[in-house]
């Protein structure tokens, strides 16, 4: 069966009242978006506390279905049949037409749940609900009725215009509308973890930002296409990601050159995050973002990262924290990451670590170790942010 209609559910918790159509609205813009990735013309239009996708033109169920599950706000896709309403013999005809389409093996138990947003059609929804299962019952006696656990649904919703019928529910990837949660900056890595995350806050509704360290001639060429795909890959999601590189080299060489190298990791981390936060104010980021997450590496303990969110004002989200390595991975693989996060490039945190770097960092010594970069750190520190290039990252 060739569907013309996609009725889009949502989650509507916290998003009642007066903020609602801020909400649809910015749903629908980000699905006509996603649309235009898809081969095909369509429509999205809202009525009545609903939205549809409507096909005009012959198009590909797959790919419009693996666009719309990357939308997120969306919490179900329904390929839905729209009837005329041509009086209810002709509606049971086409229910049982349409189940022996779509649901080729019906050793199920089913229910009919029926609502009518118009209340003049003849059949109050109890009477739709009996008397639908009885014809269905009737044209396929393979069919048992079961109306607290049915293993299929088949919604009847009685509509002004016309009378939605749906018995599929696809998974949307849940969250919030992008540009509904305000702007923050991702600290990009070319590892698993960060693409994870910069996923995870953007499903929240925020736009991301992402800002990458590169430290050539230490780190290749190779290093950084390969986060630019990474930041296209999170774009598929999050839209299109401006990811601004910062030429960290100098910086790296003068805290190896000056402080003690066990401390090297975390006196890079807790500049990068200065640097990371000074772009983010600059272009309006409210936030930042890492992969971080409790134990992982030395530079993660608590006291480590302690001593890194030291340095920020602004809140730093870790949305993989509490993650296990598998974790995050399983989710790299769901979001088609991981491919490219394990191909094996040089980080430049690898490049300069000591074997035994601190794991339980004290701010004193930091502070104290810090203060030997004072002559030449705040210049470097300009540089860098004198030299970062931006490149646009689409999906
Ligand atoms: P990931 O897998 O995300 O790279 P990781 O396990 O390698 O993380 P770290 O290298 O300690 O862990 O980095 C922790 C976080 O710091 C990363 O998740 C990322 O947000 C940020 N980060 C690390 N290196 C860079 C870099 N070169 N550029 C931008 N951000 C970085
Ligand atoms: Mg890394």
């Amino acid at each position: 069966m060739t569907f013309q209609a996609f009725l889009i559910k949502y989650a509507e918790i916290g998003i009642k009242g007066k903020n609602r159509y801020i909400f649809e609205d910015a749903l629908i813009r980000q699905i006509e978006l996603h649309l235009e990735r898809v081969e095909g013309d369509f429509t999205v239009t809202k009525a009545y506390g609903r939205i549809y996708v409507n096909a005009l033109s012959e198009y590909d169920y797959e790919e419009l279905i693996a666009e719309l599950q990357k939308v997120f706000g969306i919490v179900w896709i329904c390929p839905v049949l729209q009837l005329p309403d041509e009086g209810f013999s002709v509606l049971a005809e086409k229910i049982v037409a349409y189940m022996g389409e779509v649901h080729p093996d019906r050793h199920v138990t089913f229910k009919v749940d029926a609502r009518r947003a118009r209340k003049n059609y003849p059949l109050t929804s109890q009477d739709i609900n009996i008397q639908l299962g009885e014809v269905l019952l009737d044209a396929y006696p393979e069919l048992k009725v079961d109306v607290h656990k049915p293993q299929l649904t088949l919604r009847v919703e009685v509509r002004d215009q016309f009378i939605n019928v749906y018995s599929i529910q696809i998974p949307g990837p849940g969250g919030m509308p992008l540009g509904t949660a305000g702007r923050a900056t991702l600290l990009l890595s070319g590892g698993i973890d960060s693409p994870v995350a910069g996923y995870m806050i953007a499903k929240r509704g925020v736009t991301i930002d992402a800002v990458y360290f590169h430290a050539p001639p230490y780190t290749s060429e190779r290093a950084r296409k390969k986060v630019e795909e990474l930041a296209s890959l999170v774009a598929k999601y999050a839209g299109p990601i401006q990811l601004h590189i910062v030429n960290f080299t100098d910086i790296q060489l003068y805290i190896y050159e000056k402080c003690p190298h066990e401390q090297l990791t975390i006196i890079m981390r807790r500049y990068m995050m200065r640097i990371a936060e000074s772009i983010a104010k600059k272009n309006g980021s409210m936030a930042l973002i890492t992969g971080e997450s409790i134990g992982q590496v030395a530079s993660q303990t608590i006291q480590s990262l302690n001593a890194t969110n030291e340095v920020c004002t602004l809140p730093v989200f870790r949305p993989v924290i509490a993650f296990d390595k598998q974790e995050i991975v399983t989710l790299a693989e769901q979001i088609h990451t991981y491919e490219t996060s394990i191909q094996p490039y040089e980080d430049c945190c690898t490049i300069f670590v000591a074997k035994h770097p601190v794991t339980k960092p004290s701010l004193n010594v930091i502070h104290a170790s810090e203060r030997k970069l004072e002559e030449e750190i705040d210049r470097l520190v300009e540089e860098a942010m004198n030299t970062i290039e931006t490149v646009v990252c689409r999906p």
